[in-house]
C-alpha cells in the first residue's frame, strides 16, 4: 500500500472549514496521520509560546508510555472531566521534562531521523507573529510543533533524502544519511501535510484568539451594566468576581481587601463542580501579601503573576501552598487612588499563565470593581437618608417598622438595619458602627407593683427620653419588650460610650411620671464596636453588646459596660 498525501489533503482542507478548536485539530491530525501512514505518531505542540507550561504531547496512551522513559509524562490534562473521545483516542499529554533533539528543533528547525528510528518533522508558521503568555511577539521562535514518527523499517527500502525536501534544511551530516523506512512519496507529501496543518493551526489559533477577545468585550459590557443596575453593592462585588473567573475560566476568583491586619477576603467565586477546597478562612495574614502590596503600591506593577513552584522565593507562596494553589494573578484594586486590595484569580490544576488580552481584561473589571467599591462607600449613607425620611412620612410603612406603643422602630426594622450594615462590600469600605444595647433595670418589680398599664407608661417616657438624645437620623429600635438598640453608624467605641453614658443619665435624671405617682427608672446599657476581623455579621457586634449587657447587670446595674 502506498500512502499519498493526496489522501490527506483534501481531509485537511475540510477540517480547515469545519475544526472548532485547535485542541481537536491536533487530536485529529495525528489520529490520521498514524492510520494513513501507519506510524506510531507523536505532536510537540505548544512550542511557539516560548513557556515549558504550554507544552503538550499529543498521541495514544499507549504510543506515549512507550515513550514515558525518555520523557516523564503526566496524564492527559482532562483526564479528571469526562472526555468525549474513546479510550483509545489521541490526548494531551504534561511532558515533564524535553528530549534534547527537541532543544536542538526549537533552535535549528530541520527534518532529521534519529538514530533510533524516528523521524522528527518541524512544523513551522515562519513569522506569522504568535504572541507568547507574556505579550512579547515571538519572532524567534516560529517553530509551532514537531512531529515525531516511527514505523518499523525493516524489509523497507533506503531512499537518500530527496533535495530540496524542506523548508528546513537537512542538518549536515545527517543529509548525507539515507531516511530509512520511508520513501521519497511520503516524505514529500508529509513535508506538504505538515505546511498545512501549521496553516489550519494559525488559522484557527487566530480564530479561537479572537472570539476570546469578543467575549472579554462582552464581560466588559455585561459588568458596565452591572454597575448601573439596582442590585446592592454586596451583590454587584460578587458578580464581578463570579463573571471575572467564569470569563476567564479560572478555577476560583477572590477579592481580597489588604488595607488592615489581617487581610479579609471580601467576595469568592469558584468555577462550578471543579472539585477545590473551601475557603473557610476569610482572614488571611497580612505578612504574606506584605511584598506583592509594596510592588503594588511603591512598584507600580499593574498585574502580578505567580506560580507555586516559581524561583522567586515569596511568602505569598506559602500562603497558596497553604490551600493548595498551584498559580495565581493578582490585579491591584485602588479607590479614589487609595491603595484597597487585590482580584485574585487562583488555579488549582496547574499552573496558568494568562495571554496579554486577559490581562488587559482584568485590569479593566478591576477598575470597574472599585467603582462599585466606592459606590458601596456612599450606599450605607443612602439608605440611612431613606431610612430618615421614613421615619418622618405618615405612610403605611410607618406602621409596619414602628413599635405601637412607644413609636420607636421596632425589631422587624432593625433586623433589616443589621442586614444591610452586613454586606461586605459596605462593611470593609465604611468606618466602624457602634451597637448600644439598653434594658431597663428591675422592670418585672414595676409590672408587679403597678400594673402592666403603668409599667407601658415607664416604657414610652423612657423610649422619648432616649430618641431625644440622639441625632435626627439615628433611630432608636425597641429591640424587645423593655429591651432597646441604637446603632451608630461610623462611630468609634469611645464616643459610642459617650452617648451610652447620656442615655443613661437621661433615664434616671429624673423621675418618671406616671398614674401610680413618680417612679425612679435606671437602665443598663452593653456596647461594642464592630470589629472587621472579628466580626462577621452586625449580629455578632449586637451579640457582644448583648454580652456587655450582661455584664453591666452583673456589675449592679444602672451602668454601662463594653466588649
Ligand atoms: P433586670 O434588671 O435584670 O433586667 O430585671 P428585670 O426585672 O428588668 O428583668 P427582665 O429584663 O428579665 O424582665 C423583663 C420584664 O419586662 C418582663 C416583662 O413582664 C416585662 N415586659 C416586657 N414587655 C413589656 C411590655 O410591653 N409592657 C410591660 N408593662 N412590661 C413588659
Ligand atoms: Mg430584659
Ligand atoms: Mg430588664
Amino acid at each position: 500500500m502506498q500512502p499519498t498525501w493526496k489522501e490527506i489533503y483534501p481531509w485537511i482542507k475540510t477540517a480547515l472549514l469545519n475544526l472548532e478548536s485547535v485542541d481537536s485539530l491536533l487530536r485529529q491530525v495525528v489520529e490520521k496521520i498514524a492510520s494513513v501512514y501507519e506510524a506510531e505518531c507523536l505532536l510537540w505542540a505548544g512550542l511557539e509560546m516560548g513557556v515549558s507550561d504550554a507544552l503538550r504531547v499529543y498521541g495514544l496512551s499507549e504510543v506515549v508510555n512507550k515513550y514515558a522513559a525518555n520523557f516523564a509524562v503526566e496524564p492527559p490534562l482532562d483526564s479528571d472531566r469526562p472526555s468525549p473521545f474513546q479510550p483509545d483516542s489521541v490526548q494531551p499529554f504534561v511532558p515533564r521534562s524535553l528530549p534534547s533533539w527537541l532543544l536542538d528543533q526549537q533552535n535549528s528547525p530541520q527534518i532529521i531521523q534519529l538514530e533510533t528510528g524516528e523521524l522528527i518533522i518541524p512544523i513551522s508558521s515562519r513569522g506569522n507573529g504568535l504572541e507568547d503568555p507574556r505579550g512579547r511577539v515571538s519572532v524567534a521562535n516560529p517553530l509551532q510543533f514537531v512531529l515525531q514518527l516511527r514505523r518499523s523499517f525493516a524489509g523497507l527500502p533506503v531512499f537518500a533524502p530527496p533535495s530540496p525536501l524542506s523548508s528546513f534544511p537537512f542538518r549536515k551530516e545527517t543529509a548525507a544519511l539515507p531516511i530509512q523506512g520511508w520513501n521519497v512519496e511520503e516524505l514529500e507529501s508529509l513535508e506538504v501535510v505538515c505546511s498545512h496543518v501549521g496553516l489550519a493551526y494559525s488559522a484557527l489559533y487566530w480564530r479561537e484568539r479572537l472570539e476570546q477577545s469578543r467575549q472579554q468585550a462582552a464581560l466588559i459590557g455585561r459588568i458596565s451594566r452591572l454597575l448601573n443596575s439596582t442590585l446592592n453593592p454586596d451583590e454587584v462585588v460578587g458578580r464581578i468576581v463570579a463573571e471575572l473567573g467564569y470569563g476567564l475560566q479560572c478555577d476560583r476568583s477572590i477579592l481580597v481587601d489588604l488595607r488592615d491586619s489581617p487581610a479579609t477576603i471580601l467576595a469568592v467565586w469558584d468555577y462550578p463542580e471543579r472539585q477545590m477546597v473551601a475557603l473557610e478562612e476569610r482572614h488571611i495574614y497580612r505578612e504574606y501579601w506584605q511584598n506583592i502590596i509594596e510592588l503594588f503600591m511603591q512598584g507600580g506593577a499593574s498585574y502580578l503573576q505567580m506560580g507555586v513552584h516559581a524561583p522567586e522565593a515569596d511568602l505569598l507562596q506559602d500562603w497558596m501552598r497553604s490551600i493548595g494553589v498551584m498559580s495565581v494573578l493578582l490585579v491591584p484594586l485602588f479607590i479614589q487612588e487609595e491603595f484597597f486590595g487585590a482580584v485574585a484569580l487562583l488555579s488549582y490544576q496547574q499552573e496558568r499563565a494568562y495571554l496579554l488580552d486577559e490581562l488587559q481584561t482584568v485590569r479593566q473589571v478591576a477598575d470597574q470593581a472599585a467603582i462599585a467599591l466606592t459606590n458601596a462607600q456612599n450606599y450605607q449613607r443612602l439608605w440611612r437618608r431613606q431610612v430618615e425620611l421614613r421615619m418622618q412620612n405618615d405612610s403605611l410603612q410607618q406602621e409596619i417598622l414602628r413599635d405601637d406603643l412607644t413609636q420607636l422602630m421596632n425589631r422587624r426594622s432593625l433586623e433589616w438595619e443589621l442586614e444591610q450594615l452586613s454586606m461586605a462590600a459596605v462593611w470593609t469600605v465604611q468606618s466602624p458602627f457602634s451597637v448600644i444595647v439598653c434594658d431597663i433595670d428591675y422592670f418585672k418589680m414595676v409590672n408587679d407593683a403597678y400594673g402592666h398599664l403603668v409599667g407601658d407608661e415607664v416604657l414610652v417616657e423612657l423610649s422619648k427620653r432616649v430618641q431625644d438624645q440622639l441625632r435626627r437620623g439615628t433611630p432608636a429600635y425597641r429591640y424587645g419588650g423593655e429591651e432597646f438598640v441604637v446603632i451608630l453608624t461610623e462611630t468609634p467605641l469611645d464616643q459610642a460610650i459617650d452617648v451610652a453614658e447620656r442615655l443613661r443619665r437621661a433615664v434616671r435624671g429624673q423621675s418618671m411620671p406616671t398614674k401610680a405617682g413618680e417612679l425612679d427608672i435606671t437602665a443598663s446599657f452593653g456596647v461594642a464596636q464592630q470589629n472587621s476581623a472579628t466580626d462577621r455579621t452586625a449580629w455578632d457586634v449586637l451579640q457582644r453588646a448583648d454580652k456587655a449587657l450582661y455584664e453591666a447587670k452583673r456589675q449592679g446595674r444602672d451602668r454601662v459596660q463594653v466588649m
